[in-house]
């Protein structure tokens, strides 16, 4: 990737080409993380305050949207009501955020997650 030829935003677009759902959200968590580095880098060398201010919310939000990425798309190993043991992540039911239950919760609680109110799917990590 060193031709500069090469517009940056193509060569972002064809990291994600490809890609399923989750991995495209799993990559894009590494970068908003990355993009909070270099905001950070970017405030350090700020002489105005306001403006030094105004990057390291940047880098905040960048952190905060790369953090709800990987919470997103990183696998739970119990279950969050009664605690039974969910080691396979094929096993149980997750809603989008990963709040994650054994079948037998999720099914009593009628597939929909009492957090967030979204519906319980089965797993689906390989
Ligand atoms: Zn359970
Ligand atoms: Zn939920």
């Amino acid at each position: 990737m060193n031709d500069k030829t090469i517009a940056p935003e193509q060569v972002m677009a064809s990291l994600f080409r490809g890609l399923n759902r989750r991995e495209q959200m799993a990559l894009m968590s590494k970068l908003e993380i990355a993009g909070g580095a270099v905001y950070r880098a970017l405030a350090s060398g700020e002489s105005n305050a306001l403006a030094r201010e105004k990057l390291l919310k940047a880098a905040e939000d960048e952190e905060r949207n790369g953090g709800l990425l990987k919470l997103m798309t990183t696998p739970k190993d119990k279950c969050e009501k009664c605690g039974a043991a969910l080691t396979d992540p094929a096993a149980g039911h997750a809603c989008s955020f990963q709040c994650t239950f054994c079948d037998p919760c999720a099914a009593s609680m009628n597939l929909v997650c009492p957090n967030c109110s979204g519906t319980l799917s089965p797993r689906v990590f390989a």
